[in-house]
């Protein structure tokens, strides 16, 4: 995968460091079939030409195949970060010296950098934004308004983006198509559930090195995220206990074989507390109270309110780092509660986000959604818009065929069985 390299201007951390980022790059791909076959594709036809994009996502291995594509399909692309502490330098440096597409992305940047960022990316003028939690859009939205009749759509990747992006279309302000990326199949049954399950253990496993066999893992909200933290959890011989609000989803984690019940019960039972709920305050100072000195608390849903860390910061007498990505917070009490990742994402914070094999349908999603923008320009309505079913299943054959993976399919009978209604029992 290459591309002319073009003066971009960037922000980055240290350009030196794209031979390590080129090469974690180019190892990731060799997990991406289905993206790369759609980098191909656009490669030739040049979809994208004439196009200007903005792309606010984790700046990681994976992240670059997406770019790339797009860069590839014609796009004049810019990539900026989705969380202040998601951004892989060497990534962030490859894509900038290989590849030609400014990066403004630096592992740590505070939060004025942040939306400093966000704002860069707006001044590109772009036609088509792909986000990761809608901070771009609701920034286009609240302060852009002289920009809205430039854009094509946008694309949103994550549930709490599709979340926001309702609520702007309830006030009134979306006034553009936004591909929902995040209800498709091909993303949600795997990025959320297998994706988080996996890298969220990952990054609590590589901040603090504890053995999970054994441990009480309580895991707040049981939609598709939680129930792959769940799963994994009990995988590595956690005794899980799961948090909810939504009685069919608690039915559903007892079904499966956790035990459910409130947080200021799981409090002084659990040893690692993760939320995956998307929600604010889910773990706040009642729970903070009661529970095991030394306890463990991250998130891997949303945004860093999911804990709140302002209060537990504000009755602590001392807060210092432990380790890379894990802070103490030393209590009046004598005891001391440990936070991963500043509250933020632990899978991308402390470890390197979902794996490459399931950010591959993730990322043909966002590819194909962004093509699907642009062929229907001016005619889709504004609001969300679902990604279309053939391209959906299109995305998992060309993961099963990579895969090397075959099923069967329809017999003529059964086609006309499936479509009649009189031969009953
Ligand atoms: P979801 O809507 O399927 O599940 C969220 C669950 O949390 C729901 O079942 C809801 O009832 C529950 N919940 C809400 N408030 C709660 C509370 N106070 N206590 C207990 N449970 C509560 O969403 P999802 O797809 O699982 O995503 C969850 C969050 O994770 C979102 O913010 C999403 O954007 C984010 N996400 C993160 C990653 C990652 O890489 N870490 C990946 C995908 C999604
Ligand atoms: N801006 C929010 C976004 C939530 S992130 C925040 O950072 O607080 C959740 C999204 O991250 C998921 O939907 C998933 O698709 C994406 N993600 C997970 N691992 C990734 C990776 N390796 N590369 C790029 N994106 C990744």
């Amino acid at each position: 995968m290459t591309a002319t390299v073009t003066k971009p201007q960037y922000e980055i951390k240290d350009i030196a460091l794209a031979p390590q980022g080129k090469q974690r790059i180019e190892w990731a791909g060799r997990e991406m079939p289905v993206l790369r076959q759609i980098q191909e594709r656009f490669a030739q036809e040049k979809p994208f030409a004439g196009i200007r994009l903005i792309a606010c996502c984790h700046v990681t291995t994976e992240t670059a195949h997406l770019a790339i594509a797009l860069k590839n399909g014609g796009a004049d692309a810019i990539l900026i970060a989705s969380n202040p502490l998601s951004t892989q330098d060497d990534v962030a440096a490859s894509l900038v010296a290989d590849y030609g597409i400014p990066v403004f992305a630096i592992k740590g940047e505070d939060n004025d950098t942040y939306h400093r960022h966000v704002n860069i990316a707006l001044d590109h003028h772009p036609n088509i934004i792909i986000d990761d939690g809608s901070d771009v859009t609701a920034t286009l939205v609240a302060q852009r308004q002289d920009q809205i009749s430039e854009i094509i759509g946008t694309t949103e990747e994550t549930t709490t983006g599709i979340v926001r992006l309702q609520a702007m279309f309830n006030d009134g302000v979306l006034s553009f198509p936004a591909m929902n990326v995040n209800d498709a199949d091909t993303k949600h049954f795997f990025d959320n559930r297998y994706g988080t399950g996996q890298s969220t253990l990952d990054g609590i496993i590589r901040a603090t090195n504890i053995l999970l066999a054994g441990k009480t893992l309580v895991v707040a909200g049981y939609g598709w995220c939680g129930k792959g933290v769940a799963l994994r959890g009990r995988g590595m011989g956690a005794n899980v206990i799961v948090t909810e609000i939504d009685p069919t989803r608690a039915i559903e984690a007892v079904m499966d074989g956790f035990r459910v019940m409130p947080m200021i019960e799981a409090a002084s039972l659990g040893d690692v507390f993760v939320t995956v709920t998307g929600n604010k305050h889910v773990i706040r100072p009642e729970h903070f109270a009661v529970m095991k000195d030394g306890a463990i608390v991250c998130n891997s849903g949303h945004f860093d309110i999911e804990i709140d860390l302002k209060s537990l910061g504000a009755q602590a007498n001392e807060v210092k780092e432990v380790r890379n990505f894990t802070q103490q917070y030393s209590l009046p009490s004598g005891k001391s509660i440990i936070v991963l990742g500043e509250g933020r994402l632990v899978n991308l914070a402390a470890a390197e986000g979902h794996p490459s094999a399931v950010m591959d349908m993730s990322f043909a999603n966002q590819a194909l959604a962004c093509e699907y923008l642009v062929k229907n320009k001016g005619s889709l309505a504004p609001g969300l818009h679902s990604i279309p079913t053939e391209v959906d299943r299109e995305i998992a054959r060309l993961k099963l065929n990579a895969m090397n993976i075959q099923i069967d399919s329809l017999t003529p009978e059964q086609i006309e069985y499936l479509n009649s209604w009189n031969a009953g029992t």
